[in-house]
């Protein structure tokens, strides 16, 4: 599917959306859709839930009923049925509005259902994943611990099998939706002797037995969205609740997480959209030295770099997904993504304070908390470094001599 930008009128006041050439029209209605929902549901009171720290329940069952909780889930088993250009253009235009929400809808379809789809028997896909696409319930992915989060395969979460039964020992770190989450994909070792080999995947409902919650995290940013660890002691599952086979958990993390990435760099998108937004709309109304200071030189350049930045790493993004959609390797290519994407939020949302001057740094405006959400893409589902590490890494062998 070939990238196109299309160039047309602007109605004053009313951002033309990048567009591709032939987005089909299911694509275009539920990209409006998502916008819809954002202006109308979400930007509202994405501060109040930010202050609050509240996971926007109401919102999340809203989401359900509009498929956007299981965009990539067959529609036989309760879901979308659509692909995952769909899925990070639905992703960009939720967490424009908030971008909390944003990555409790891309936890629940890209790091909970998407490896239970791809992974899953038929009987645990009608089970973990039909109830998951509602809204009524969501799921999370529990792979880092305490000790290690970018050295994953160094996990120290024990599963062992007693009888008909795994039992599991051990504490996975920062996971995202836990605290409202009615089940879990937990990796855990079953021989440490095998490193990375010997880690298994794991479905665990919630609450359950022997998995109880630390702390739910005091967080800069994305602070609607809970965080918290997962502790698990002596947590008995029965047999069946093993996902893929014995040894093949390091692999449907890593599988995972290059198609999480693209979800968090469309989250990114979002955010640093927003931000642009916040900051053009101020630039062209604040006036000083007896004009808008949109007619200063050095303000239409800060606007120019943050459009291209984004325009940028949105082209990376669609890229990917569209890649993702064609069966194609898009491993380099979702890290590209979400490294591009996750720094120009960054450095979009800090020019976007600059613009608004002091209004930039209070939260009458919504400009600081684009900042403060911002920093997270930098840090989950990978950092900045392992995602120049992947990239690193596809281009020696590119270029292998
Ligand atoms: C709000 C939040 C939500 C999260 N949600 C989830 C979740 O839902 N599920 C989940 O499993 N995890 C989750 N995480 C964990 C997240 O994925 C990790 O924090 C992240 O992978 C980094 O791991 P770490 O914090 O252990 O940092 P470390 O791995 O200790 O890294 C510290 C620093 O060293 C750098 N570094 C490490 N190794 C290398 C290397 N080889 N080369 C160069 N630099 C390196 C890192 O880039 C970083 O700058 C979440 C974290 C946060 C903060």
């Amino acid at each position: 599917m070939p990238l196109v930008i299309l160039c047309g009128a602007v109605r004053p006041g009313t951002r033309r959306l990048s567009q591709l050439a032939d987005l089909p029209e299911v694509h275009q209605m539920l990209r409006q859709t998502c916008r819809d929902f954002a202006d109308r549901e979400l930007a509202p009171i994405a501060g109040r839930l930010d202050k609050e720290h509240r996971f926007p329940a109401e919102q999340v069952r809203g989401l359900g009923k509009l498929g956007v909780m299981a965009v990539e889930v067959p529609e036989s088993l309760g879901g979308a049925g659509l692909d995952y250009l769909a899925y990070s253009l639905a992703v960009e235009e939720l967490s424009r509005g908030c971008a909390s929400t944003g990555v409790i809808v891309s936890v629940n379809n890209s790091l909970y259902l998407g490896p239970v789809l791809k992974f899953g028997s038929e009987e645990q896909k009608k089970e973990w994943i039909t109830p998951f696409t509602t809204g009524e319930k969501v799921g999370c992915f529990a792979l880092s611990e305490p000790g290690n989060g970018s050295d994953a395969g160094a996990a120290s979460t024990t599963a062992r099998l007693a009888g008909d039964e795994w039992v599991l020992n051990g504490t996975k770190a920062w996971i995202t939706n836990c605290c409202d989450a009615s089940a879990t994909v937990v990796f855990a070792t079953t021989d440490k002797n095998l490193k990375h080999k010997g880690i298994s995947a794991f479905l665990i409902p919630m609450p359950h037995p022997g998995l109880s919650l630390g702390k739910k995290e005091d967080k800069l940013g994305i602070r609607a969205s809970s965080t918290a660890n997962i502790i698990l002691e002596d947590c008995r599952i029965p047999r069946a609740y093993l996902l893929g086979e014995p040894g093949m958990g390091f692999k449907i993390a890593m599988q995972t997480l290059d198609s999480g990435r693209i979800g968090i760099a469309a989250q990114a998108l979002g955010i640093g959209q927003a931000a642009l937004d916040c900051a053009a709309d101020y630039a062209q109304k604040r006036v000083a030295f007896g004009a808008p200071i949109a007619k200063m030189q050095a303000i239409q350049f800060k606007l120019a770099d943050m459009a291209l930045a984004l325009e940028s790493a949105r082209l990376l993004t669609w890229r990917a997904a569209i890649l993702r959609d064609a069966k194609k390797p898009f491993s380099k290519e979702a890290a590209m993504a979400k490294l591009a994407a996750s720094e120009a939020a960054t450095f979009i949302s800090h020019q976007a304070i600059q613009v608004l001057g002091g209004m930039g740094y209070v939260t009458d405006m919504p400009a600081e908390r684009h900042y403060r959400d911002a920093r997270i893409t930098e840090i989950y589902e990978g950092t900045s470094e392992i995602q120049r590490l992947v990239i690193a890494n596809h281009v020696l062998k590119e270029y292998q001599v």
